[in-house]
């Protein structure tokens, strides 16, 4: 075979923000926007990248695919060389590739577009190199583009991103506990139910890059909070341990943690009671809890889910991480447009820029195709 093209999608996360990293639980599921790469294998050493969304093809050499190499190359570049990188560490024999890559997804929309441009690398390269693709082994490929991410992209990531856009399937949310990273599909009937979830794109890109960012820096509070009891991670704390933390800060960080674990086993009870309402009201409350003990919201993003849910969303929260980014609400359909009319409305009033808007129900994994 000497060309493979796969397309992965982005996700959105229903419930369980900043669980991941914490060995807590998370409930995404995967959209249909995707981004597709076509991988041809060539017959020498070179590698030639080229993305529809930046002007400049990237050329290099298999030799580049080290730590030291990736210095030199350009920011999106090392997410789609982190692949080869990781895939090679992995084990994987790698002959020079062209990878073209073309994304409907928006980046740094806290869509997932760079787990997505990873899933399609790896799997479309997976396939050039005969790698076993199936639904088992694609667990192991998400901890491959995972590393891909954190230690070449140099964006630390949980893995939730990766394993749901390679792991979904249609009408269901993907379950992950990252006390062992195990997963679950769940039936997510947003359809049958006539809802849909309204992602609103604020339009701040949130940054994950950065070592100052709001997202590392939660993400080293959490740390301090599982040392200071003596845990590997936060989330695998028991409630009556946060009156043992001193640290206020901490405290409240963990807090979001265990309370956010706990509304995910709430969302699938009420998931599969058909109960819409309570699911409403649940992913109100992880809005709270992110805005208020784990201070990961934006006045933008308070502004969409207040209005949402003023203009007749069931519930409605930040997803994807805060500090900018998207929230999603969860929406009649028929009451869809007007959501949105309202946020815009809300927005242009308080000065905001325009955001924008996708219609969302839960969609497959990712597929390849071989020519
Ligand atoms: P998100 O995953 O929420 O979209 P991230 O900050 O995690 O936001 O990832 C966005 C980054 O991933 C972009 O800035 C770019 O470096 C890289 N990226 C994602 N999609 C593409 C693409 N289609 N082409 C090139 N780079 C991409
Ligand atoms: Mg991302």
């Amino acid at each position: 075979m000497t060309s493979a093209t796969a397309r992965a999608p982005g996700r959105v996360n229903l419930i369980g923000d900043h669980t991941d990293y914490n060995g807590g639980l998370c409930l995404p599921f995967a959209i249909a926007p995707a981004t597709s790469t076509t991988a041809r294998s060539r017959g020498d050493d070179r590698l030639r990248i080229r993305s529809t969304a930046f002007p400049e093809v990237w050329s290099g050499h298999l030799a580049d695919l080290t730590l030291e190499g990736r210095e030199a190359m350009p920011d999106w570049v090392r997410y789609p060389a982190g692949v080869l990188w990781a895939a090679r560490e992995d084990g994987w024999l790698l002959p020079g590739v062209d990878l073209v890559i073309d994304s409907e997804l928006p980046l740094g929309a806290g869509l997932s577009s760079s787990a997505a441009l990873e899933c399609s690398v790896a799997l479309a390269v997976g396939t050039l190199v005969d790698r076993p693709l199936d639904p088992g082994s694609r667990h192991r490929l998400a901890e491959l583009c995972r590393r891909a991410e954190t230690e070449f992209a140099g964006a630390p990531t949980g893995g939730m991103d990766q394993l749901v856009s390679l792991l979904a399937k249609p009408d269901h949310a993907l379950l992950i506990d990252f006390t062992d990273t195990s997963v679950r599909p769940v039936p997510l009937a947003l359809r049958e139910a006539g809802l849909v979830v309204l992602v609103t794109d604020t339009g701040s890109a949130h940054q994950l890059v950065d070592a100052e960012s709001g997202y590392a820096q939660r993400r080293a509070e959490c740390e301090r909070a599982a040392a200071a009891l003596g845990l590997p991670r936060i989330g695998l704390a028991w409630p009556d341990d946060l009156s043992r933390l001193d640290d206020d800060v901490q405290q409240a960080r963990a807090r979001h943690v265990l309370s956010e674990n706990a509304r995910v086993e709430d969302t699938i009870t009420a998931v599969t009671a058909g109960d819409w309402e309570a699911v409403g009201r649940i992913l109100l409350s992880s809005h709270v809890s992110l805005r208020g003990d784990f201070a990961a919201s934006t006045p933008a993003l308070d502004l969409a889910v207040e209005t949402a849910v003023e203009a007749g969303a069931l519930g409605a929260r930040l997803t994807g991480g805060g500090f900018g980014g998207s929230t999603i609400a969860l929406v009649p359909e028929e009451r869809a447009s007007a959501v949105q009319t309202a946020i815009d409305t809300a927005f242009a009033a308080a000065g905001d820029p325009a955001p924008t808007h996708l219609v969302v129900l839960p969609s497959a994994g990712a597929s390849v195709r071989t020519t």
